[in-house]
C-alpha cells in the first residue's frame, strides 16, 4: 500500500510542469508540487550598446528611472499587446529557466496564461517562446478565464460568473458560463492609467515632476476610490517643474481621488456597459452571484465598494487579487479535463 502510495506520488514529485501568468505588470510562475516560486515584474532591460539584456525582472525594475541612455528598460506587453517579441522571449526563457533551477534538463509541460486581446501571430510567439525552452507541451489560456478559476468560480456551470481583472495594462471583463466565456471585453486603462493620472494630477496641482515608481508608491500609500473612513497623506519627493529643483509635497487621499477621477470613471463605464451587453439570463445569475475583482489594481481601497454602489452589484475582491491567474493556470496543470475544456490552443 505505502508503496503504491509511492509510486503514484512520483510523477507529482519529479514533475516540473509550470503554469505562467505573463501578465502586462508582473510575470509568475508556479511550479505543480511547489506553488508559486517566481513574482517579478513584467520588464527586461537592454544594453543598447552590447546589444544584450542586462537584467530581467525585479533587477530590471530598479534600474526603472535610473538608467544610463544606453540601458533601455522595456515592459514589452504593456498595453496586453506584445509590443516586443524578442523581450517576452528573452523575459520567457529567463524566467522558465529560473523557475526549473537545476531541473533545467526537463521537458515542462507549460500552461501560459496571456492577455485575451493578444493576435494569433503573438500568441504563435508565445507558444514558439514556450518550445524553445524546451516545453513538452504548451498550453495557452485567456487570463481572465485564469482567473476567474483562479478566484475559484464555478466556470463549468451553466450560469454567468463575471470577473473583472484589474492589472497594469488593462481591466479585463469576462462573463463566463460552460467553460467559455460569452462575453468579453479589454479596456487599456487599469493600474497604468492610474500611475500616469498621478503623475500628471501632481504636476498640475502642485508643480511637482514625479516617477512612474513614485506614482505607484502614492498609490499604494493613500490612493483609494471612496473616501476613507480615517485621512491618509503623505509626503511626495519629487522636482519642482520650473525651478528643477527638489520638493516635498504633501498630499492626502482627496487629492490622490482627484488625480484618479478619469480612470476610474472609465473602468466603472466599461463595466456598465458590459452589464447592459451580457444575454439576460446571464446577467440575472451575475446579480444573484456578484462580481469577483482580481489584479493588483482590485486592492485600490474601496474598488469594491464604488463598484457596488455604482452597478448595485454584490463586488468580492478575490483572496489573492495578484495571483488569481497564476493558480488558476496552475489548477489546470492537473485537471486535464478542464484545461481541454478552456485552453485557447
Ligand atoms: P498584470 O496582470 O497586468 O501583470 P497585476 O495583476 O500584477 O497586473 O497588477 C499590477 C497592477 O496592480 C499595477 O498597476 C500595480 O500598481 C497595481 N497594484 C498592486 N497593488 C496595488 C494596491 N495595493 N493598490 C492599488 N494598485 C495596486
Ligand atoms: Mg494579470
Amino acid at each position: 500500500m505505502l508503496w503504491r502510495g509511492v509510486i503514484m506520488h512520483l510523477p507529482a514529485m519529479f514533475s516540473t510542469d509550470l503554469a505562467i501568468d505573463l501578465g502586462t505588470a508582473n510575470t509568475c510562475v508556479f511550479v505543480q508540487g511547489r506553488g508559486i516560486v517566481l513574482n517579478e515584474p513584467s520588464i527586461v532591460a537592454f544594453n543598447t550598446v552590447r546589444g544584450q539584456v542586462e537584467a530581467v525582472g525585479q533587477e530590471a525594475h530598479e534600474m526603472l528611472g535610473r538608467t544610463p541612455p544606453n540601458i533601455r528598460p522595456v515592459r514589452p506587453l504593456r498595453d496586453g499587446v506584445i509590443a516586443d517579441f524578442d523581450a517576452t522571449e528573452k523575459m520567457l526563457v529567463h524566467f522558465v529557466r529560473k523557475a526549473m533551477g537545476r531541473a533545467a534538463w526537463k521537458r515542462p509541460r507549460l500552461v501560459i496564461g496571456v492577455p485575451s486581446e493578444i493576435t494569433e501571430v503573438e500568441r504563435r510567439a508565445v507558444r514558439d517562446s514556450g518550445f524553445r525552452v524546451k516545453a513538452s507541451e504548451v498550453h495557452l489560456v485567456d487570463e481572465p478565464m485564469a482567473a476567474a478559476i483562479g478566484a475559484g468560480l464555478p466556470v463549468t456551470e451553466a450560469a454567468g460568473n463575471m470577473v473583472i481583472d484589474i492589472g497594469g495594462g488593462t481591466t479585463d471583463i469576462a462573463v463566463i458560463s460552460m467553460a467559455g466565456t460569452v462575453y468579453g471585453r479589454s479596456l487599456r486603462v487599469a493600474g497604468d492609467a492610474m500611475d500616469d493620472a498621478i503623475m500628471t494630477y501632481m504636476r498640475k496641482t502642485f508643480s511637482l515632476h514625479i516617477g512612474e515608481r513614485t506614482a505607484q508608491q502614492i498609490k499604494f500609500e493613500i490612493g483609494s476610490a471612496m473616501p476613507l473612513d480615517e485621512p491618509m497623506q503623505m509626503d511626495v519627493k519629487g522636482r519642482h517643474v520650473a525651478e528643477g529643483v527638489p520638493r516635498i509635497v504633501t498630499v492626502n487621499d482627496c487629492d490622490i481621488r482627484a488625480a484618479l477621477a478619469e480612470p476610474l470613471r472609465q473602468i466603472v463605464q466599461a463595466v456598465r456597459e458590459s452589464l447592459e451587453r451580457v444575454p439576460p439570463e446571464l446577467s440575472a445569475d451575475i446579480y444573484d452571484r456578484g462580481v469577483v475583482l482580481t489584479g493588483g489594481g482590485a486592492l485600490l481601497r474601496n474598488l469594491d465598494r464604488r463598484l457596488h454602489d455604482e452597478t448595485g452589484l454584490p463586488v468580492l475582491v478575490a483572496e489573492n487579487p495578484l495571483t488569481s491567474v497564476v493558480l488558476g493556470a496552475g489548477m489546470m496543470l492537473t485537471d486535464f479535463a478542464l484545461l481541454r475544456k478552456v485552453s485557447a490552443n
